[in-house]
């Protein structure tokens, strides 16, 4: 193979292994390939996503950090508030999603804010406070990078998190390809399905392969709600790539209200799990503390979700 200029991705399955050729493959003489007896089926895949599609990669990735699956018949939950504020505050939030089940604990530092005279977030010092909440709930922690140059500081962040506004960012998708560490790449608003796919195709071709989708909402001509979630995306999705895929309903509807029946349906429709915002006290929140679920509230749509997932199969 290697007169021909392609690079050749190996995935052993149980039953059957695929060798996933990317690059020049117009050079590939596919009835040659066809004709070895220990050739069962050549297709080439049209789509300009490779490494994420599922016909490459025929079964499910499951991302696993700390003993916690995402994917795989288990429907994990990523709880906490949308900024770090203070100590008190996000180890307060910590201890009450973790008691209530959260697997996860996401909270921002960095925050991309429409103004910028609204609150920014605390940047390392919110990482510090993160890290320190993780130490002592032990629970691994979200938080979204939105710069490079902030990328050295987390290097004890378990899940990176890439925001709606820079899925396209290019140049940090590319370097967080270098990485070996789960990112939770969120889809941009206005982004196709096809455009997640391509920005996760970024961070794949450097090699790593830990991603998670991130259904969130998108735009459309409805005002009722901040977002509109697209719930069709998940099964669509499912159908396209290999990867998991979760569900924030939070930024999704923009109100707390809607938040635990969008949960419901999500994993109603195969969704791998949650990231829903808690605020011990929403009103006072600095940032989107309309959609802020508080602790009780939390801990209410967790004992009904975890009565939905016995019917759909899945561990909370
Ligand atoms: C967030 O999760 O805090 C956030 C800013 O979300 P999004 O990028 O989806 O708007
Ligand atoms: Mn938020």
């Amino acid at each position: 193979m290697s007169k021909y200029d392609v690079k050749i991705n190996p995935i052993v399955g149980t039953e059957t292994t695929v060798l996933g050729l990317v690059g020049e493959t117009q050079s590939v003489d596919i009835h040659k390939l066809r004709s070895m007896d220990i050739v069962e089926k050549v297709i080439r895949v049209q789509e300009p996503y490779k490494k994420a599609n599922r016909a490459f990669h025929p079964q499910d990735t499951i991302v696993e950090v700390q003993n916690r699956k995402i994917g795989e018949g288990h429907f994990s939950v990523m709880a906490g508030p949308c900024s770090v504020e203070s100590e008190e505050q996000l180890t307060g939030i910590a201890k009450a999603v973790q008691a209530s089940g959260a697997a996860f604990l996401r909270g921002g530092a960095f925050k991309p804010r429409t103004s910028p005279y609204a609150f920014q977030g605390l940047g390392p010092a919110g990482l510090e406070l993160l890290i320190k909440a993780k130490i002592e709930t032990g629970l691994p922690i979200v938080t979204e990078v939105m710069d490079l140059s902030q990328l050295s500081a987390f290097d004890d962040v378990d899940i990176i998190q890439v925001g709606a506004r820079n899925m396209q960012n290019f140049t940090l998708l590319k370097e967080l390809g270098r990485l070996r560490k789960p990112i939770l790449l969120k889809r941009g608003m206005s982004a196709t399905m096809r455009e997640l796919l391509m920005a996760a195709e970024y961070i794949m071709a450097g090699g790593n392969e830990q991603i998670i989708l991130c259904e969130r909402g998108i735009r459309t001509f409805e005002p009722a709600t901040r977002n509109t979630l697209d719930i069709s995306a998940i099964p669509v999705l499912k159908r396209q790539t290999h990867l998991p895929i979760i569900v924030d309903p939070s930024h999704a509807a923009g109100l707390s209200w809607a938040v635990e029946a969008l949960s419901k349906a999500a994993l109603a429709v195969g969704a791998d799990g949650l990231m829903v915002e808690v605020h011990n006290d929403p009103q006072k929140a600095l940032c989107d503390g309309d959609q802020a679920l508080t602790p009780e509230a939390f801990d209410h749509m967790m004992s009904e979700l975890k009565r939905y997932a016995k019917l759909e199969n899945k561990n909370i």
